[in-house]
């Protein structure tokens, strides 16, 4: 695992013998002021900023934000880390209450490079694995957006990779929740997963707080192995299990998202054996959240279709006539591409801009 910015600069105060202020002093500047580079730092003895700036270079941020796009909700950020990779964040803005003049501000951020999970129906998967992120690259995708004085509610890891499949999120999550580095209550943050057990298992002993989303997709097996080759390694019923736990243990919702895709998983039969799926989760299943998504075509041919509204409504009526809690999320960011399972990386469609 790559040492993180922080790491590093304890070892260089530690080298220079500096006082323990300094460390307390560097976070602060680091991570609640507006300094971009070290050389901007005011606070630090000159000395220390020339050791800092040659050793981790110039520049605070691990990422560079290379190209940029605004939509009517939504702003999505193309990032290139300094080994060159790509990834994208997304910004999203929402009002919580009509009548209120204020934004809640939603941040879909990455955990990875590409994605070697191969989900057939995703943009990023498509795109095969390129890195995975340091805990700097992933919390800097945050504090890019603090430096620029724009606020961030709240983070969802949804938008490139499988953040379980990344063994330096835990350091980021760290990171993203210390109170004198980003600071984020943990019920802010959501991590979405296609089901591998071990992250779930973990997230439950160190970040019960952490709301925790599953991608279900459809609640058959062999479809699921078609669709989702983690199922082979990790079976639907295995990681519901391990839901279960973090259901109980955390007496947290437990969101379940489903992409619906026409003619593949938005039949009758697919929301009657949902409904029985979630109602075998035994004595607090009025804590699981269906997240019904009309999936969302990416900028190539797709085989796969997004659904019309009627269909939706059905497969949704369905579900709540049942009595299960379900939300048909709202795409945001659908007209720039930012939308759940669109993150591309812009690796095969544009060069660099
Ligand atoms: S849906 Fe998630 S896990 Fe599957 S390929 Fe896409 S990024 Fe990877």
């Amino acid at each position: 695992m790559s040492e993180s910015r922080l790491q590093k600069i304890e070892e260089i105060l530690a080298d220079m013998k500096a006082p323990p202020y300094r460390l307390k002093q560097a976070k602060h500047a680091i991570y609640e002021s507006s300094a971009e580079k070290y050389s901007e730092i005011s606070t630090l003895p000159r000395e220390l900023i020339g050791e800092l700036a040659s050793q981790l270079g110039d520049e605070i941020l691990s990422l560079k934000n290379i190209h940029e796009v605004e939509g009517r909700q939504a702003q999505k950020i193309l990032f290139e880390t300094f080994d060159k990779h790509r990834i994208e964040t997304v910004r999203m803005l929402f009002k919580p209450n009509e009548e209120r003049d204020d934004f809640h501000s939603s941040l879909c951020i990455s955990s990875q490079s590409g994605c070697a999970l191969g989900c057939k129906f995703c943009a990023t998967g498509s795109i095969g694995f390129k890195k995975n992120l340091t805990a700097d690259e992933i919390s800097d995708q945050v504090l890019y957006f603090k430096k620029k004085n724009l606020t961030v509610n709240s983070v969802a890891f949804m938008g490139m990779g499988e953040p379980f499949a990344n063994p330096n999120l835990w350091d980021a999550l760290q990171i993203l929740t210390e109170k004198d580095l980003i600071g984020l209550s943990r019920h802010k943050i959501s991590i979405s997963t296609v089901g591998i057990i071990p992250g779930i298992e973990r997230l439950i002993e160190e970040f019960p707080q952490i709301n925790l989303a599953f991608s279900l997709h459809t609640p058959f097996s062999n479809q699921r192995e078609e669709l989702m080759p983690i199922t082979k390694a990790y079976p639907i019923n295995d990681v519901l299990e391990s839901v279960k736990k973090y259901v109980l243990a955390t007496n947290n919702k437990v969101f379940i998202a489903y992409a619906l895709m026409e003619g593949l998983n938005d039949s009758l039969d697919h929301a009657k054996a949902l409904v029985n799926l979630i109602k075998k989760q035994g004595s607090k299943t009025y804590l699981y959240h269906i997240n019904l998504i009309r999936y969302n075509p990416g900028p190539g041919d797709s085989e796969f279709k997004r659904p019309s509204v009627g269909r939706v409504n059905k497969f949704m009526e369905t579900l709540t006539k049942e009595g299960l809690h379900v939300t048909l999320k709202q795409n945001f960011g659908l007209d720039i591409y930012a939308a759940c399972g669109q993150l591309y990386g812009k690796y095969e469609t544009e060069g660099e801009h």
